[in-house]
């Protein structure tokens, strides 16, 4: 998908069983990033159709299915790494060390970056605020969020809380096509909100047809994804957790989750 020249131009591919790559690029300054490194063929094939020359790479976080490539990728292109810092001495080959607060600036624009531990105790987003766009990683998926494999429960709800605090606009690419089993876990918890039951059925006939689920939008997760509606007294209902925290019930769906 390619958005016009003027703006920041995003293409999108399938890498391995379920990620996605990205490409970014900016035509005036001729750079062009990947965010993440699942899978170097998928990605320098992916170039080759842009007529693209890599200049970065933008890590989410130290996982083989997103910085795995980052060695190779650098040596072919001579590309700058960049990627969290709290993470740096897992991230092959990293330049530039990124942490809550700074400002990435790729040519004519800015990603904000974010921490957002949970799925790993370092990972990070990147926001381009002014283009609505942000690459999330493994931290949201649509109707979903990552496993916790290094952060505790508290931690992920805390960076999905930032994350709701961005414009509902949003668009947010996630780093996996998880949305057809995230769609059937989320009727589990909220089997009577309306918005998801329509979602599911759109996500049914969007796979079905081969096409990618991703981007989502941050107003589309607001109505449907569950770990983002700890208030909803259907979930509350459903767990039988209507007088809880809401950490209380974000812990428990995703241990459901979990289990699912
Ligand atoms: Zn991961
Ligand atoms: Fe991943």
């Amino acid at each position: 998908m390619t958005i016009h020249a003027n703006s920041l131009e995003t293409y999108m591919f399938p890498c391995l069983t379920d990620n996605y790559g990205f490409l970014l690029h900016d035509t005036e300054k001729d750079l062009t990033a990947t965010v993440d490194t699942p899978d170097v063929n998928a990605i320098e094939k992916a170039l080759a159709i842009k007529n693209w020359k890599l200049t970065h790479i933008l890590n989410t976080h130290h996982h083989w299915d997103h910085a795995g490539g980052n060695l190779e990728l650098k040596q072919n292109t001579g590309c700058l790494i960049a990627g969290p810092l709290a993470e740096a001495s897992m991230i092959p080959g990293i330049d530039i060390e990124l942490h809550e607060g700074d400002i990435f600036q790729f040519g004519r624009f800015n990603a904000r970056v974010y921490d957002t531990p949970g799925h790993t105790s370092g990972h990070i987003v990147y926001h381009f605020e002014s283009e609505h766009i942000a690459f999330v990683g493994d931290t949201l998926f649509a109707m979903g969020c990552g496993r916790l494999f290094e952060g505790t429960p508290e931690q992920m709800w805390h960076s999905l809380n930032k994350i709701m605090k961005w414009p509902d606009e949003t668009r947010l690419y996630c780093a996996h096509e998880y949305t057809q089993a995230n769609a059937r876990f989320a009727l589990t918890v909220e089997p009577h909100n309306r918005d998801l039951y329509i979602r599911a059925r759109e996500v049914e006939k969007i796979r079905a047809a081969g096409e990618p689920t991703i981007p989502t939008t941050l107003v589309l997760e607001k109505k449907t994804n569950p770990f983002l509606r700890l208030h909803s007294r259907d979930i509350r209902r459903t767990i039988n957790m209507e007088k809880s925290s809401d950490l209380d019930v974000f812990t428990k769906i995703r241990n459901l989750k979990n289990a699912f």
